[in-house]
């Protein structure tokens, strides 16, 4: 199945189906992407990609009080990393000079006016409260000559903020809010990240897409639902101005249920601690995705398998997690990792090397050498003080294999100290019948490490909606910390071999980051190593559990 095979995006490509196909990824540079983002980037890369033609990143800078550089470079950093090369980046604040030309064309086809009116008297011209009749200010009588040079007197600075912005003019009649009479320019205090005090006018959206997408020849500029009204007022005013016209085309946006994406609030957890920044791997900026260790290749998997359609989707986090699931289960070495470790000193045991596996499927990922030492670690809740029927792990005289060993071993006895086991010993059972379990372990001399488990961030599948607040609504356990956990020796060719998955080729960047160093610890959940990590502490991250229900 490919999204752009079939459904919606095949029928976009077959109204106009021209080679090459050119499309554009325009995001704000006023925050950092979330998952939504990847769907964006996913249909318009991929269309592109798909059709053998190509994609801009175009950074639509027009709202200077906004952008920041940081979100430049963290916006260009996660396009590469989801594997896409634009074929430039560009600014719409780089066509600022050949916007403004465009708006004194647009006047002198008497298509905009200068107008002086505040939000009062625009709001009762557009028919007010009441719904009432729409009608035009006096400004939009003024001749060509007038708004022209009062335009130019906005450029150079005669007016302050909101006393004069210039006004396509459309048509009022229409029954749609798009064509009354948009804003074109508006006058901003503002120094602008990239063409600093040169500007005093600023373009809006509505003036500067469509402009922007056919100075690009652009041929399918794909958006999301919320633009379909303004889609009249795109195709209004490339076809006022006489210039290429690209075909605009919405599709639904990618919701994720159980979470925050608004800037505004995740800002809130960052600010007041809840989480340990943007890239907090309990967030679903695509930052803290990344972080968290999601491989490029499961977002991309996740957003083609739900399609694309004129429908917003609304996915569970669950759901996302299924995905990175199956597309770890398949790519990923697994390795043994102990949270809470406690000594097992097997008596009749000799030092052994063991050749391990790196996943028993997937022989072509090769194996690692294991030394199995007297003493091992095995995992707290593996053990029982006392045995009973329908447990099968190590106790007292019941026997369980571990993991790779030739011989399971039986508990002979433990020593406590308070409430607590600190040491079991056992045997070898050479004789009998194959035990029920396996367990994972670890041998003497393993590397300790800090394990990060994380949990969902929010009681409810809805916390916009929760009483309270969303900020009511935070899970108190959302990370659970295992300080003293022991990985075996084999994390150290899984470390130098990645990125992980291995075969898929994560792009260049994926290929220096902690969070590619991934595998399986057996029995426990799939892991990866966080950005916190030193040469002297390694952390890990929890990507996702074994197992959808384990996953809260
Ligand atoms: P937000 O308010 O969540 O930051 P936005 O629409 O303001 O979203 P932009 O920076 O304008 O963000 O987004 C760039 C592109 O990504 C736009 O084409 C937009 O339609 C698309 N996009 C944003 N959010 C989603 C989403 N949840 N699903 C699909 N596409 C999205
Ligand atoms: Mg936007
Ligand atoms: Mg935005």
């Amino acid at each position: 199945m490919n999204m752009f095979a079939q459904g919606f995006l095949d029928e976009v490509y077959k109204e106009r189906p021209v080679k090459p196909v050119v499309t554009r990824f325009p995001p704000e540079p006023n925050g950092f992407l979330h998952i939504g983002h990847a769907k964006a980037i996913a249909v318009n890369f991929g269309f592109a990609k798909y059709h053998g033609g190509k994609c801009y990143l175009r950074f639509d800078d027009t709202n200077p009080e906004a952008e920041e550089e940081k979100y430049f470079v963290a916006i260009k950093e996660m396009v590469k990393w989801l594997g896409f090369e634009p074929c430039a980046v560009t600014y719409s604040s780089d066509n600022f000079a050949k916007l403004y030309e465009k708006a004194e064309d647009l006047i002198k086809k008497d298509g905009a006016y200068v107008c002086h009116c505040g939000d009062a008297e625009i709001k009762a011209q557009r028919g007010g409260e009441s719904h009432g009749p729409r009608f035009r200010c006096e400004h939009a009588k003024q001749p060509v000559e007038q708004n022209l040079e009062e335009f130019r007197g906005m450029r150079d600075g005669k007016y302050k903020p909101r006393e004069a912005f210039l006004r396509m003019k459309q048509d009022i009649e229409d029954g749609n809010p798009q064509m009354w009479d948009l804003a074109a320019y508006r006058v901003l205090d503002a120094s602008h990240h990239r063409t600093g005090d040169t500007w005093k006018i600023y373009p809006t959206y509505d003036f500067t897409h469509c402009i922007c997408d056919s100075f690009e020849n652009i041929t399918h500029s794909l958006c999301t639902t919320e633009f379909i009204l303004s889609r009249v007022s795109y195709e209004w005013l490339n076809k006022k101005l006489e210039i290429y016209e690209p075909m605009q085309r919405e599709y639904g946006r990618l919701n994720i249920t159980g979470t925050v994406l608004s800037k505004r609030k995740i800002a809130k957890l960052v600010n007041e601690k809840y989480v340990r920044g943007w890239d907090d791997p309990r967030l679903f900026t695509l930052i803290a995705i990344k972080r968290r260790g999601v491989p490029p290749g499961a977002i991309l998997e996740f957003v083609n398998e739900l399609g694309v359609t004129t429908n917003p989707t609304n996915i569970q986090l669950a759901r996302f997690d299924q995905t990175v699931r199956k597309y770890l289960e398949v790519t990923v070495p697994r390795l043994m990792l102990v949270l809470d470790p406690i000594p097992v000193v097997i008596e009749d045991a000799e030092e052994i090397e063991l050749d391990i596996p790196f996943y028993a499927k997937a022989p072509a990922m090769g194996s690692h050498k294991l030394k199995m030492t007297k003493t091992v670690y095995i995992e707290r809740s593996d053990f029982r003080e006392v045995d009973s029927k329908d447990y099968f792990r190590l106790a007292p005289e019941k026997a369980v294999g571990l993991l790779q060993v030739p011989y399971p071993i039986k508990a002979v006895s433990f020593t406590k100290d308070g409430d607590k086991v600190t040491e079991i010993r056992a045997v070898y059972v050479k004789e009998g019948k194959k035990p029920k379990t396996y367990i994972h372990w670890c041998p003497e001399g393993s590397r300790k490490v800090e394990v990060r488990i994380h949990n969902s961030l929010f009681n409810s599948d809805k916390p916009d909606d929760a009483e309270g607040g969303f900020l009511a609504n935070i899970n108190p356990n959302s990370e659970e910390i295992w300080s003293d956990a022991l990985i075996e020796s084999g994390f150290d060719e899984v470390k130098r071999r990645a990125p992980w998955p291995e075969a898929a080729g994560e792009s260049e960047l994926g290929k220096g980051g902690p969070e590619s160093i991934r595998f399986q610890a057996t029995r426990v959940a799939y892991m990866a190593v966080d950005s916190d990590s030193t040469d002297d502490k390694v952390i890990l991250n929890r990507i996702v559990s074994l197992k959808e229900d384990s996953n809260k």
